[in-house]
């Protein structure tokens, strides 16, 4: 059974992944695609197989020539993540909705791979400004972190009309509700 797709991608720092929480929470009809990633699991927060599929680049490299993802990418240098065609699978056999969260440049690949099945949605911050107090006060950043994450982040932005719906993330909860709408609207059509 093949269901429909919604993407979320966005540059770090504007919400996004908060977003799709909440959207997952409301909807039983959606589930979450569970990406393929080399990086490192985060503590105790985070679940092989839940969260990520944490994988070696071994392992991770034998997926790429075994052509099981729809598509991959360094996210951040010798990162890989990447999209496994058999959680598409696994999310539409369960007569679900499949909805990501990745990078932009994984967004548009995923839309380009779906087409009118999928709805893109690219979220941002009101302003550079916004996001480079947001990735401050997160107090993770060091200087140098910040101002690469940023040069990233204006580069991203670049992207946002090859996505169907740019999502401006100001105040949560109003995103939230977009979202929700935006969804609503997307599985009925
Ligand atoms: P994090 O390491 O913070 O979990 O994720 C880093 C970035 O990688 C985020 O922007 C996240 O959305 C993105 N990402 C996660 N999974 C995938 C994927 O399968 N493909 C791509 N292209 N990006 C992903």
């Amino acid at each position: 059974m093949a269901g429909k797709a919604l993407i979320f991608s966005a540059p770090s720092g504007s919400g996004k992944t908060t977003i799709v929480q909440h959207l997952l929470k409301n909807n039983s009809d959606l589930g979450f695609s569970i990406s393929a990633s080399t990086r490192d699991r985060r503590g105790r927060t985070e679940v092989d197989g839940k969260d990520y599929h944490f994988l070696t680049p071994e392992e991770f490299k034998e997926k790429i020539d075994a052509n099981e993802f729809i598509e991959w990418e360094e996210v951040y240098a010798g990162n890989f993540y990447g999209t496994l065609k058999s959680e598409i699978e696994r999310v539409w056999a369960e007569g679900k909705n499949v909805i990501f969260d990745v990078d932009v440049k994984g967004g548009i690949n995923l839309k380009k791979y779906f087409g009118d099945r999928a709805l893109a949605i690219f979220v941002k911050v009101p302003s550079i400004e916004v996001l480079a107090q947001r990735l401050n006060s997160r107090g993770t950043e060091s200087e140098e972190s910040l101002s690469r994450r940023l040069f990233k982040s204006k580069f991203e932005m670049s992207f946002q009309d090859k996505f169907d719906v740019v999502l401006v993330n100001e105040d949560l909860s109003t995103s939230v509700k977009e979202a929700q709408e935006l969804y609503e609207g997307f599985k009925i059509a």
